[in-house]
């Protein structure tokens, strides 16, 4: 098996072409350096022309849904990272709405563990806020904290932790460990029934609204939480112009909150549910094109910090059904970077130095996490990826490594092409396509051996 690879003529993060060595599990020489100590080890060593292609660091998802365990029909632990590794990912944060749920130090600690054995990224578990994200009781927040999975990002998403005594005490609790309490801000009574964006849409073709103020209340009101105890706040899948304007504000005024936005927010708006296709069906909904302007206005100025999939895997069971029986959720992982690429580097607004920003450093800053979200520098962990943006493809959800189809991107052409991708110099993907035994134990130095 091939441990070391030259990278020729790679641009990183879209600057000036030059050679990258990685090898030992690190970037091991850049430039004329790297080339002079491919020479010394030539047995093992692979070439890659990477000629026009972008070097960044591995890509970070905050946001995950990996459903093991309770869900293994539409996506496992192995199946999905599988998927983040073809999408330039190193390292995702699994979110806690298992069965059984992410609430206890024995249920984070074993999706930490089989994140570990799959191989494919690292899987930072998301430990839920409250107990069954039931809304009542605080979960283990400590003790998930101080287990072998070191949590540190806290969420019920799928759900709103919407009474704010036990927002407050969340925001509270996790500042003995640094963590952060990551909100899927929904307020219940606002949405009672909604299937989709409440708007001009909605009222034509007869489905129950979503008003973008349901949103924008529940930040507003965590945002003042935040300050007044003055902890770390995250705002999950951030969709409306309003919510950009909240947390503007708030980071005027010095509030410890980051944002995210999900890809099919920056490129899909509420003009797709006319068909009745629940493969658009998702929560928050998808919004207006003025709000999918704001949003990319919010991410390129950075009053929104990252970019995060919300990958939601279903079954076709829950998926190929009519709309309003149909489960909230898209796939993303393996589109990701492309739909960056298209809506914010093709267009201008951003440069692949943002790129990175977005994608890797600030979530891996967010969530705590080691390694990763690093320069690209000499002596700096190999978690990489090698992006061709020259290239072009049709999404085709039934050949990704997703376990589920439910892409919203079918049939779309995008452009962006994961070449390779590196987890501590281990190869997880070449030539675009997920390597064979990933956990091979000789690479698995540096890695927390569960
Ligand atoms: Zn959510």
């Amino acid at each position: 098996m091939t441990a070391q690879y030259l990278l020729k003529d790679v641009r990183p993060l879209g600057g000036e072409p030059t050679d990258v060595l990685v090898a030992g599990g690190l970037v091991a020489a850049i430039g004329p350096e790297a080339g002079d100590a491919a020479e010394n080890a030539p047995d093992d060593l692979e070439v890659i022309d990477a000629t026009g292609m972008v070097l960044l660091p591995g890509l970070v998802d905050l946001h995950t849904h990996l459903r093991e365990p309770g869900r293994e029909d539409a996506e496992t632990i192995a199946s999905g990272t599988r998927a983040a590794a073809a999408g330039g990912f190193t390292a995702v944060h699994a979110m806690a709405n298992t069965t059984p749920t992410q609430d206890t130090a024995g249920v984070v600690e074993q999706v930490w563990r089989l994140g570990a054995q799959a191989g494919w990224t690292d899987v930072h578990p998301v430990g839920a806020v409250s107990v069954g994200l039931a809304g009542e009781h605080l979960a283990e927040l400590g003790a998930m904290a101080d287990s072998a999975a070191r949590v540190r990002v806290f969420s019920d998403d799928g759900k709103c932790v919407h009474d704010p005594v036990l927002m407050r005490r969340a925001l509270e609790y996790v500042k003995a460990f640094d963590g952060v309490v990551a909100q899927h801000a929904q307020e219940p009574r606002l949405t009672e029934g909604a299937q989709m964006h409440e708007g001009v849409v909605s009222a034509e073709i007869g489905l129950a609204g979503w008003p973008a103020v349901a949103e924008e209340a529940i930040i507003a009101r965590d945002v003042l939480l935040a300050e007044h105890v003055g902890s770390r706040l995250h705002v999950c899948h951030l969709s409306t112009a309003g919510s950009v304007e909240i947390v503007r504000w708030a980071k005027s005024r010095g509030i410890d909150v980051t944002a995210e936005v999900t890809p099919h927010h920056l490129v899909l708006t509420d003009e797709e549910a006319r068909g009745y296709d629940p493969v658009f069906k998702v929560n928050p909904p998808l919004r207006t094109q003025a709000d999918v302007d704001a949003v990319r206005e919010g991410l390129a100025d950075g009053t929104i910090d990252i970019v995060a999939t919300d990958h939601a895997p279903h079954t076709r069971e829950d998926k190929d059904c009519e709309w309003a029986a149909a489960a909230f959720g898209m796939t993303g992982l393996e589109t990701a970077l492309s739909v960056v690429q298209q809506t914010m580097v093709d267009t201008g607004r951003m440069t692949w130095a943002d790129v990175a920003r977005v994608l890797s450093t600030n979530p891996a800053r967010i969530g705590r996490v080691e390694g990763h979200g690093r320069p690209i520098a000499v002596g700096e962990p190999a978690n990489l990826v090698l992006v061709d943006p020259e290239q072009r493809r049709v999404v085709e959800p039934e050949r990704q490594a997703t376990a589920s189809a439910n892409s919203p991107l079918r049939g779309r052409e995008l452009p962006g092409r994961v070449v390779a991708t590196f987890l501590r110099g281990r190869a997880t993907v070449l030539d675009g396509v997920p390597q064979d035994d990933p956990a091979d134990p000789r690479f698995a130095a540096g890695r927390v051996t569960p």
